[in-house]
Parts: structure tokens; sequence; C-alpha cells
């Protein structure tokens, strides 16, 4: 028998739900997508993680394919200013640490290091984005060939759980036009697209979803339901009334303003990275698309009210902000108790949310649609199922809200109330004895969150030394062996890089070679 989802909500979350389980099920599940045309989508979340690549794949999507319908640029690092002190920057990029003599290059560069830059000395990456490069030669080759591209097999399905290298870079891509493209490849499919607002949700005697009622299409029936509704969590929030666990004790930014700004991008060439810059009561991203700059203020209301902040922001992005219409947003941060209760699982912002910082709402978008599909319920009502995908959506965004805390925690500034502040907020328990640990000693596979939230131990360390909180040190065994071999691995990093940079075209090269 054919078994059916009804999703609620075509944002980011719902057109990314419905194409992967139609990849995932062909036919044998029937998928329905209902949209409101009165009530929009958040209309942000443009920058992404190096996992997301494992979606486009599984999709069978090729970057020719997609990147230019969506304005995409590729995005291999995340670019901090201000952070440290005004001025200062660093880079922490898709990049796995060099090992020397078993010791990571970045211990090794706490002892011996050259520039003062941990991460132009460590990696290539930021030597890319300075140079404003693409990761990919004209003949398609990426600029380092770890991560397994199959060349006899370019479009293979991968998943998270089969990454086994650190994939260099992520995407840049403008939200509208991706659940555009994405409901088009969906609907080509066989998804069922209804335009209409969901007015009621009735339950049964048990509490379980027995129907969403329409304004215009009457009741939709499925076996399951996914609630892609965004912040209003219609379905979880609401109807099944499942606890909401605020993470704004540890982080409270609470608020952001954006705007999209034109840019002529050829000529100015494309940093192929996003720009996170420390302000009084936040930060604001730069994300660059092939046509325009997205760019937003994340910032705590508690600090700073909104006129404050679209000021702050207006000044910031200069006079290309002048005539631009600003957008103001609420953001829930923290997560449902349960993301699954009864035939109902919450996937996007309806489920939880923790700030943009490090872009990490469409990766837990994919690992909760990867999640469902391994433990998808069909008709059966096993709890075991529910429970083992809870607690793993759990884990996931958990992790993610402790490597957000270590970006307040372990900045060097505190020039006023809500720098300072963030010293002393309350952290998760077992963190506190990680973050005692980091004070001392950079952050290693013993010392990170235990389960998976796509944050290796070297992106703790690019923290660690970056943010320059901390008062590290070097271990003291790099004081009685020979450093001769990381001597070396620091300079063969500067000396691929020139290679490198020399090579590869600009980013802007690349991306238009892609178009014709
Ligand atoms: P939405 O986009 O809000 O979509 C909700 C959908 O539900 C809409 O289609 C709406 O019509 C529909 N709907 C709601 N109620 C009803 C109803 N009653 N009847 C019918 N339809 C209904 N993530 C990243 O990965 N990278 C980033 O850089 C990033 N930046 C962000 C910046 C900010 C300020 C915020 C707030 C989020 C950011 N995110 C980012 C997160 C990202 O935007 C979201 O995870 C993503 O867009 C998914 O949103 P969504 O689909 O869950 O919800």
């Amino acid at each position: 028998m054919t078994q059916s989802v009804v999703i609620l909500g075509g944002g980011t979350a719902g057109w990314m739900t419905a194409s992967y389980l139609r990849a995932a099920f062909a036919d044998r599940v029937d998928v329905t997508v209902v949209e409101s045309r009165r009530i929009g989508t958040i209309g942000v979340g443009e920058a992404t993680f190096s996992t997301v690549r494992h979606f486009f794949d599984y999709l069978g999507l090729s970057e020719a394919d997609w990147m230019p319908e969506c304005n995409g640029t590729y995005k291999l690092a995340v670019r901090l200013e201000n952070w440290r002190a005004p001025g200062t920057y660093f880079y922490h990029p898709f990049e796995r640490m060099r090992v020397v003599d078993g010791v990571p290059l970045t211990d090794w560069w706490q002892k011996v290091g050259a520039s003062g830059h941990f991460d132009r000395d460590c990696f290539l990456i930021p030597w890319l984005c300075d140079a404003k490069a693409s990761p990919r030669h004209l003949d398609h080759r990426l600029f380092e060939q770890d991560f397994d591209e199959a060349p006899d097999r370019p479009l293979f399905r991968t998943t998270l759980a089969e990454q086994n290298t650190q994939f260099p870079y992520a995407y840049h891509f403008d939200a509208a036009l991706l659940a555009d493209f994405l409901s088009r490849y969906a609907v080509r499919r066989g998804v069922d697209r209804i335009i209409d607002d969901v007015v009621d949700v009735r339950l049964d005697e048990q509490g379980w979803i027995a129907g969403l009622v329409t304004r215009e299409h009457g009741e939709l029936t499925a076996d399951l339901y996914v609630d892609c509704s965004g912040f209003r969590s219609r379905l979880l929030g609401d109807a099944l009334a499942e606890p909401f666990v605020s993470f704004q004790d540890a982080l409270p930014n609470d608020r952001a303003v954006a705007l999209r700004v034109p840019a002529d991008t050829a000529a100015q060439g494309i940093r192929p990275c996003t720009t996170a810059t420390a302000q009084d009561a936040g930060w604001i991203w730069t994300i660059p698309l092939y046509d325009r700059i997205g760019t937003g203020y994340v910032y705590a209301g508690d600090y700073c009210e909104p006129e404050e902040a679209e000021r702050a922001l207006r000044e910031f992005v200069g006079p290309a902000a002048a005539d631009l219409e600003a957008n103001h947003i609420r953001m829930r941060i923290g997560r449902s108790q349960r993301a699954w209760v009864n035939n109902c699982v919450g996937i996007g912002l309806a489920a939880g949310f923790v700030e943009p910082l490090q872009s990490t709402g469409i990766f837990l978008i994919q690992h909760a649609i990867e999640q469902l599909v391994r433990y998808f319920p069909g008709t059966n009502r096993d709890p075991v199922l529910r429970d083992t995908y809870n607690l793993s959506t759990a884990r996931a965004i958990e992790g993610v809200r402790e490597f957000l805390i270590l970006h307040y925690r372990g900045a060097a500034r505190a020039d006023n109330d809500y720098w300072r502040d963030a010293k002393s907020r309350a952290v998760p328990d077992d963190m506190a004895q990680r973050l005692e640990q980091w004070q001392s000693r950079l952050p290693d596979n013993d010392t990170t969150y235990p389960y998976y939230h796509a944050f290796e131990p070297y992106s703790y360390v690019c923290m660690a030394l970056g943010l320059g909180g901390f008062p590290l040190r070097h271990p003291p065994v790099l004081d009685v062996v020979d450093a001769r071999a990381a001597r070396a691995e620091l300079a063969r990093v500067r000396e691929q890089a020139r290679t490198l940079v020399d090579a590869l075209p600009s980013h802007v090269e690349y991306l238009a070679s892609l178009r014709r």
C-alpha cells in the first residue's frame, strides 16, 4: 500500500524535505506540500555548511544544474572580523587540520608559528579567500582531492552518515530561488503542491493528527505529517502543544534585521566565504551571491533596539543601503522538547533554531531529513523509531549550541555590557568542564562535544586560537621533541598556497563558466 506524507510549509525546509523524500522513496510514498500564499517564508538563510554538498548529490543535481539558477556562489570558510579586537580577522575554513608527528599543526604553530596568523600558517583556504579564488579549476577539478568525487560516477548518492572527510566548501544561494528550484524539482517528480492556508488541525482521541483543515481544499490526511511551518510551529507547537526548550539563557541574540544589497560582483570579485563581523550587540553577516550581497545584523533585543540595529546595519553597508527595505525578524532560539511527536515530525524553524552564526539552519534541516528517512515509520507506530530520531536531532542542535557559545565565551572582546555579560552567561552543565579545559589546552577529540553535530575538533581549535580570549599555551612536550618536521610542514602550507593562488581561476571567472 502506498504510504503518504503531508508537509505543511513551502520554505527551504518544506521543499528540501519534499524533494529528498521523493529522491529516497520515489512513488512508493505520496508526498504533498501545502503552503500559504498569505504567510511568507522567512526570506533569509543563504549560507550553508559544507555537508550540504551531500544533499544536492542525493538529489542527483550537479552544480551546473542548480547554482546558476539560484545565484549560487562557493563558501570555503567563515571570516570572523572584530571578534578579538577592532580591525582583526581570522578564518574558520572547511579544511581539516594537518598532523605532524601525531600532533596537530596548530599545536606546533603555538610553539614555532611564523606569522602570528594561525589560519594562514596552517591552512590553504584563507589564502584562497583573500585572493577571491575559485575552489575549482576551469576543468572542474577541486583544488585538493582529499574528497572522493568519484569522477567516473559524478552524481552518486552520498549522505552525512558516509562523509569520511571534510568537503572543502559549502555554498551561498538565494533562498527564495532555491525554494522555487526545489519545488519545481519535486513537482516534476510527482510531489503534489497545494497553495492554501491550513486553518485548523483535527486530532483523534489519542492526540494524533487526523487531518489538516484547509481554507479551500478541504481536509488533507496522511500517515505522517511534517511540520515545516517556520517559527509558527503550527502542528508541533500549536496543535500538539509540545513544550519548547529555550536556549536564550546561553545565546541571547533573538532578533535580526536583514537587507538585500544589489552589487556588481563581477567587477568587485567575490570573496568565497561568509563574513561575520562582531558588533556592539551581536554580529553582521555578509553573504556574497552572484548578483547581490545578503546582509543582516543578528542582535540581542535586551541590548539593542530594532531602530538602532537597522541604523548600525545601514551604516555598515554604506550608500548602497539607502533605498532598500529592511526585513525585521524575531527569532525563537531553542528546540521543541521532542521534534517527532505521535505522527508529526517538525523540521526547520518549526522544530528549532540556533542563531545563524556558522550557518547551521540548513545543516540541521538536512540532518533531520536524513534521520527521518533512516527511521521512516510508514504506518508503524513503534515509539523506538521516534525516540531514536528525537535523541539524534536533539544532540545535533545541542552540539551546535555549544559550538556557538564558544564564540562569545572565547572572544577577547569585552568592551561593553553585551560582550562582558557573554563571559558569565549560563552554559550547559557538561560544557562547563570543557570550557575549563580549553583555557589552557586546545580542544581535541577528548574535550569536545561527543555527539554528531557537524563540527569537528579542528573547528573548535580555530575558534580558540582566533577569538583570542583563552590564555592558551603549547603542549609542554613540544619543548623536548624535534620541531623540524613541523617547520617544514608550515613552509609547505605557504608554498602550496602560493602555487594554488597562481593556478586557480578567480571565483567570478569559474562561476561565469558554469553559466555558459
Ligand atoms: P519558513 O521559511 O518560515 O517557511 C514557512 C512556510 O510555512 C511558508 O511557506 C509558509 O507559507 C508556510 N505556512 C506557515 N503557516 C502556514 C499555514 N497555516 N498554512 C499554510 N502554510 C503555512 N540557515 C542557514 O543554514 N544559513 C543561514 O545563513 C541562515 N541565516 C538565517 C538568518 C536568520 C535571521 C534566521 C531567522 C534564520 C537563518 N537561517 C539560516 C535559518 C533558515 O532561514 C531556515 O532554517 C530556513 O529558511 C528554513 O525555514 P523554514 O522553511 O523552516 O520556515
